[in-house]
């Protein structure tokens, strides 16, 4: 599309916009009655209106029925995780037995790695990102040392090229070439937190299995955001947290994907709890682990019913937008506005003031753009959020900004541009 710099296009394109209605499905956050706008959904996603009013349901029911709760009730909590199954399924691209909801990311890839990262004398490297997300390095550190050995021996950290930010995926799976003799795990992300890089799951996934290693993603950044089709590449496991794109709220229940192959595979170690017990004998108490034969027997404790309300909440939402397809569309069009503005701003002024590192492929990337300030970069985020435009800092000069198709606008993206020039005769 050929974009134009002003207030009627960026209002033109919101007209055309046939998902511009969910915008009003969400609190928009206000100070002194003004909208916000909020770019900042990759970090905790708005809230849904419709959210308080599902979790009252859970606890009316609660207050109803006490324990009975779990039997009775409009939403018996015994059954309430497969209503969450079938959307997530199709938002990370699975089947609905692949999927299960629970715990929360971190606590999810240490148990993910009990089942998937198997070491032996020769065969115990793990390959993931150079500064991966900092719970995912202190994840991987401590896993590795319980298990007795050294993170310095079995970590092969990837890093950009000198002089670059981006990762290049050639250097990925020459790494997993060259250490196919002795690589048990592939750990990586589907979206890169801090440049907004998507990497090609199919191709990582691929590369690791050839190599003779499992392969994970941790999905923080990706689930909700870009199309991932899990199953299909042929991923071992996957988790993500829900609070992100998935706007189920602070601390949100996360998700996990366990390729249906591993299902029943009795080889596999895991930790387990009552809750991951055949359904039908779960309450019989008796010793010896039995687990259910899906995703869901990787479930260990009671989970919370009001955390599973808060994500439905925000799932049917993504249902009633028809799914990744349509929101992926709007959001390469956003990103793509507010990419075309930020040029804009640097050709009026002669000078890339802003530097985006995120890449300019829209299929190598998601809602986020990474912008690096030349100048000032912390004046200018200052005013960026003193004149209502929330996005976050990252040092030592980074903003993140992340347009989302589920709620935000085209006229949000004209006005954070805007912002963005302003800030530059204030910082100056
Ligand atoms: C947000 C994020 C996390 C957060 O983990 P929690 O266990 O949910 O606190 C972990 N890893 C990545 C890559 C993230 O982006």
């Amino acid at each position: 599309m050929k974009f134009e710099n002003s207030i009627q296009f960026a209002k033109s394109l919101d007209d055309a916009d046939c998902l511009r209605k969910f915008r009003t499905e969400f609190i928009i956050p206000t100070v002194g009655g003004v909208e916000q706008i909020y770019f900042l959904g990759n970090s905790l996603g708005l809230q849904p209106k419709r959210t308080p009013l599902y979790i009252m349901q859970i606890l009316d029911q609660w207050g109803h029925h006490g324990v009975e709760g779990f039997f009775r009730g409009e939403q018996p909590w015994l059954n309430y995780h497969d209503q969450l199954v079938q959307p997530l399924a199709k938002i990370v691209g699975a089947l609905p037995q692949e999927i299960v909801v629970m715990n929360q990311l971190t606590v999810n890839l240490h148990l993910l790695l009990i089942s998937f990262y198997q070491p032996s004398k020769k065969r115990n490297k793990i390959i993931c990102e150079s500064k991966a997300f900092p719970s995912d390095q202190y994840m991987l550190e401590t896993h590795i040392k319980q298990r007795g050995l050294d993170p310095e021996d079995v970590l092969i950290q990837i890093k950009p090229r000198e002089g670059e930010v981006l990762l290049c995926e050639d250097d990925i799976i020459a790494a997993m070439g060259q250490h196919k003799n002795e690589l048990a795990l592939v750990l990586w992300g589907g979206v890169n937190y801090y440049t907004g890089q998507v990497f090609n799951m199919q191709k990582i996934t691929e590369a690791g299995h050839k190599a003779g290693a499992k392969v994970g993603f941790d999905l923080a950044h990706a689930a909700g955001n870009i199309r991932l089709q899990l199953h299909d590449w042929d991923v071992d496991f996957a988790s993500w947290c829900s609070y992100k794109y998935l706007n189920s709220g602070p601390g949100a229940i996360a998700g996990a994907y366990i390729n249906e192959r591993y299902h029943t595979d009795k080889k596999l170690q895991r930790f387990a709890g009552w809750w991951g017990h055949k359904k039908e004998k779960r309450f019989l108490m008796k010793p010896g682990f039995d687990p259910i034969p899906s995703a869901e027997g990787w479930q260990l404790s009671t989970p919370s019913p009001v955390l599973y309300a808060a994500h439905k909440a925000a799932l049917d939402i993504f249902e009633k937008a028809g799914g990744l397809e349509k929101l992926r569309q709007k959001s390469i069009l956003l990103t793509g506005y507010l990419e075309y503005l930020i040029h804009e701003i640097n050709s009026k002024h002669g000078e890339e003031l802003f530097f985006i590192i995120t890449p300019s492929d829209p299929n190598i990337r998601g809602c986020q753009l990474s912008i690096v300030c030349k100048r000032n970069g912390k004046a200018i985020f200052n005013y960026l959020a003193e004149n209502g435009v929330i996005g976050d800092w990252r040092e030592p000069d980074v903003i993140r900004l992340s347009p989302v198709p589920l709620y935000n606008s085209f006229k949000d993206v004209y006005g954070a541009a805007m912002c963005l020039d302003e800030s530059l005769a204030v910082s100056e």
